[in-house]
């Protein structure tokens, strides 16, 4: 049922899923499947999270549809419908302009293999050994190669090779090469295995299927709801306080950022000292700036790509991605009627990595400015492959880490959680406090809208076990 508020909530639920981004409601929808009572509170008017959209005019802007992997069909069809499944579809156009390269790729394995056969002379032996070395992740268990030194292992000396390799992954998640080669290669090999896709529709379709699948499974949905903190009883997790409301649960999901669920949700007193300076010490995923681009009634351009890359370093340099202004930027293209069959303006989406520190501390005139400067430069570098695109515009503005924090409660606006160590946290967080388990954006790995929706699923089956007494802790 759709609640008005936490008063209408029942007193007590199997279990209280706190925050409505894709894991949160892939762990509510496990659970309600499983037969469970579950609640879900969302402090926002809308499910979804990063996952989100927002209407300007006649646009529709995506915030975070611009790829995932073919993976996420399998994962939609298992935990909620063939139908959601069959709505994924491939999006085959991915460019890259730079300095050093410029071409188009399927982004498949295949793709990539002639692509560095043909274009980087690589040999076929060493691009065959690479691809095979990223699908066998346990040879990566101990986490202590870097993503660098394993590029670097298989292609040595070739920094050209490294950035189509690495490039695209740091543009998405801010994933560098000191970061475990792992964790690179789970993510990379994920998309590469048949190419990027997206979701035919739009977010917004997405999301209203899943509101309406929650609420046939039974879970009850509060929106516009915050939990102010996640209630403990003899060490273990016992309800939350929802506006200024005690609901009970045997067992609580939090979506909601690691560090947020840890340091703030939780009553310190309830975490081992060891784990709260582990969470405290998990560095943050780098966060994300956008601007969204409309054209105007009629006005059409060329379709270069699904998504361009478009770079303006000589080489590539991952610090130097966080710059401002930016010099490397990512375009996804939305063109008419292309995701959504039945709307007929073109949108676009540029998103560059961001350091939370250049948009914080700004007074409310230099904050504007900065967002102003930004979408000049966008528009100036757009147009190296757009000329005259700035007049067939009718909507140009621009989101901040400011704005994916106010957004989300992402701590900096984290654009995909924490890093590794923030994975490996959060795999702790239910033997400190028993009954608390944690989904969402958090090591890349468990990052993205494939990646958090199975760690939805994950963290939804651990609870199970420990609602029914079995293996709780895992
Ligand atoms: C700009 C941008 C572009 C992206 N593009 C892509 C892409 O193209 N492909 C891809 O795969 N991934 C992309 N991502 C990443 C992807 O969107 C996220 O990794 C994923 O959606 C995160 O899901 P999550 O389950 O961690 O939940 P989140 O999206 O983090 O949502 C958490 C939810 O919890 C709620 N919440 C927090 N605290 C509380 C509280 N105390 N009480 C109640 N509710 C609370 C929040 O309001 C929010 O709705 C992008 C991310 C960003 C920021």
């Amino acid at each position: 049922m759709l609640l008005s508020g936490a008063d209408q909530a029942r007193p007590r639920y199997d279990a209280v899923v706190v925050g409505g981004g894709l894991g949160g409601l892939t762990a509510a929808k496990r659970l309600a499947d499983g037969g469970r009572s579950v609640l879900l509170l969302e402090s926002r008017p809308r499910l979804g999270g990063y996952a989100t959209w927002f209407r300007r005019g006649g646009h529709i802007f995506d915030v975070a549809l611009h790829a995932f992997p073919a993976g996420m069909a399998k994962t939609l069809r298992k935990y909620w419908s063939r139908d959601l499944a069959d709505q994924v579809m491939p999006l085959p156009r991915i460019r890259f302009e730079n300095p050093e390269f410029s071409f188009v790729t399927t982004f498949e394995t295949g793709d990539f293999k002639l692509l560095l056969r043909d274009r980087f002379g690589v040999p076929e032996e060493a691009s065959e050994a690479f691809f095979q070395a990223c699908r066998k992740t346990e040879h990566f268990q101990d986490a202590s190669e870097s993503a660098g030194s394993l590029l670097d292992r298989h292609f040595p000396g070739r920094l050209d090779v490294a950035r189509l390799l690495l490039e695209t992954v740091t543009y998405a998640t801010g994933c560098n090469p000191d970061d475990p080669a792992m964790v690179y290669a789970v993510v990379f090999s994920n998309f590469a295995w048949k190419g990027t896709h997206t979701f035919r529709g739009g977010t917004d379709l997405l999301l209203a299927e899943m509101e309406r699948l929650l609420l046939a499974s039974g879970v009850d949905i509060a929106l516009r709801t915050p939990v102010e903190a996640i209630q403990t009883a003899g060490g273990a997790a016992h309800g939350v306080l929802a506006a200024g409301r005690t609901i009970a649960a045997g067992t609580v999901v939090s979506n909601a950022n690691l560090k947020a669920t840890c340091l703030r949700l939780v009553d310190m007193k309830s975490i081992a000292p060891a784990f709260a300076d582990e969470v405290e010490a998990a560095p943050l995923s780098a966060s994300v700036a956008q601007v969204y681009l409309g054209l105007g009634p009629g006005e059409a351009i060329p379709e270069i790509a699904d998504i361009l890359f478009s770079s303006r370093e000589p080489r590539y340099d991952a610090a130097a991605f966080r710059a401002f202004p930016p010099r490397s930027v990512s375009y996804s293209f939305y063109y008419p009627r292309h995701i959504r069959p039945d709307h007929d303006r073109t949108e676009i989406v540029a998103s560059m990595c961001a350091d939370y520190a250049d948009w914080e501390n700004l007074s409310p005139g230099q904050y504007r400015e900065k967002k102003e400067a930004l979408i000049r430069a966008v528009l100036a570098d757009l147009s190296r492959h757009l000329p005259n695109l700035e007049k067939k515009l009718d909507h140009a503005e621009a989101a901040t880490p400011r704005t994916l924090e106010r957004y989300t409660g992402h701590w900096r606006g984290a654009s995909f959680g924490s890093k590794y160590p923030g994975y490996l946290a959060a795999e702790k967080l239910p033997r400190t406090i028993p009954g608390l388990f944690h989904c969402g954006s958090q090591g890349i790995l468990m990052s993205g809208w494939l990646g958090s929706a199975n760690c939805g699923a994950l963290a939804a089956g651990k609870a199970e076990a420990y609602l029914s007494g079995g293996q709780s802790h895992a």
